[in-house]
């Protein structure tokens, strides 16, 4: 393995216990990663119990040192991507405020009545209602690539879907569902030689892979920090500064102002002027330290690790009978999720045997309901691996889902 994921299993102390008499095995890392001590420490004793003092206003010293603490987080950040600029990275709430917030003013700037938004079957609903709610208001048509019959980007698809109409493309990097690593270069030469831009939701890909925002030369990159071992509350949403400067504020007030008279005001400059009322800063601290520890690692250690655990249990699992994985079957083509179900059984009752045996995992629509009607299921089981996640962790799995399939009866099957 690249990674010592047993030693590093010891700076994750809630991944040691049991679970239903057995010992946990946490592959729900797509829906939220557990947090290494180095973060919650930051946050409590780094920020709470040292500097705790609102940012940016304050001339006292825990003021300073707070600002002091939450800018560097962004700085961080900014190195993390491959941002040009701190300008270019604004914190959010995570990647559902980062497209909303696009969506809303990109989006009133860029779309006229019969201008076209492309997005992709295998979206994340959170890429998909802030567009269809943009469409509704500007008269606008939100158009769908489809998908191969392994769950990749239609290419050619794209092609078509993609024309001079077009003024947004928003992919996610990385499905959440099928594991799949989407192509952005080329979506991206496809929306940019149209004159649209190309957003990116990144929540599935910047936890998980190396990403460098300016290489890929796309406009605006969107991810949430509780996915890439951060707190929950915190996110990113990384444009280019030229957009963000044409675009207008989402939210107003405090914070983000240079000037107020009676009946208009002026902004700050970027990245304040997108950022009303305090900010999440333990939030931020806290996933300034996240980025620290993934640093530390190596991004393309992290993502070596998994490929290698995909590569391990992927396999495996296609070689029980009943079991269908959804997505793309070839290792390389995929992060650590990986969606299935088995014949017969719903995946609520998959993923609730699952426990019994101590192996978390997931199991609905997974906020892709349209996916979900492409692929012809009303849900699946996902199972999804991060870098503490272990070969053992991965036979814990196999066994569990032939426990299940057990349990259920073969005649089920
Ligand atoms: N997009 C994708 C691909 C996701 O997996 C998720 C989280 N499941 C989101 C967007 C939304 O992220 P958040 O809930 O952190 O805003």
């Amino acid at each position: 393995m690249s990674l010592d994921a047993a030693t590093l299993r010891k700076d994750f102390p809630i991944l040691d216990q049991v679970v239903n008499d057995e010992a946990l095995v946490y592959l729900d890392n797509a829906a939220t990663t557990q947090k290494p001590t180095a973060v919650m420490d930051e946050m409590v004793n780094g920020y709470y119990y040292k500097n705790n003092a609102n940012v940016h206003r304050g001339v006292h010293t825990l003021a300073e040192r707070a600002t002091v603490q939450f800018e560097a987080a962004r700085e961080k950040v900014r190195r993390f991507i491959g941002a040009k600029e701190t300008a270019e990275v604004l914190f959010t709430r995570g990647t559902t405020t980062s497209l909303n917030w696009i969506a809303r003013s990109y989006g009133e700037l860029a779309i006229q009545e019969g201008d076209e938004i492309v997005i992709s079957y295998m979206e994340h609903h959170s890429n998909i209602i802030p567009w269809q709610q943009l469409a509704k208001s500007k008269k606008a048509v939100l158009k769908y690539i489809g998908l191969t019959a392994d769950g990749q980007l239609d290419l050619a698809d794209a092609e078509k879907q993609i024309t001079a109409k077009t003024k947004i493309v928003s992919i996610a990097h990385v499905s959440n569902v099928l594991g799949v690593i989407n192509p952005i270069e080329k979506i991206r030469d496809l929306a940019h030689a149209q004159g649209a831009v190309i957003v990116v939701d990144g929540a599935q890909s910047v936890p998980h892979m190396p990403v460098d925002v300016v290489a890929l030369d796309v406009d605006f990159y969107c991810f949430s920090g509780h996915k890439m071992l951060g707190p929950t509350g915190i996110g990113v949403l990384y444009g280019k500064r030229a957009h963000l400067e044409q675009m207008e504020p989402v939210e107003f007030g405090g914070e983000m102002i240079d000037f107020v008279n009676l009946q208009d005001s002026t902004w700050k400059e970027l990245p304040w002027k997108f950022e009303a009322g305090t900010p999440n800063i333990a939030g931020a601290i806290g996933l300034g330290a996240a980025v620290d520890y993934l640093e530390k690692l190596g991004m393309d250690q992290v993502e070596a690790h998994e490929q290698e655990l995909v590569a391990y249990v992927l396999p495996k699992l296609l070689a029980i009978e009943g079991l269908t994985v959804y997505g793309p079957q070839d290792p390389s083509l995929h992060t650590g999720v990986i969606t299935f179900n088995l014949d017969g059984l719903h995946p609520h009752d998959v993923a609730t045997a699952l426990d019994m045996e101590g192996v978390a995992v997931r199991a609905g629509h997974h906020c892709a309901q349209p996916l979900m009607k492409y692929l012809d299921v009303s849900a699946t089981a996902r199972a999804s691996f991060y870098l503490y996640n272990t070969k053992e962790d991965a036979d814990r799995l196999v066994e569990a889902i032939l426990a299940t399939k057990e349990f259920f009866g073969h005649g089920a099957f």
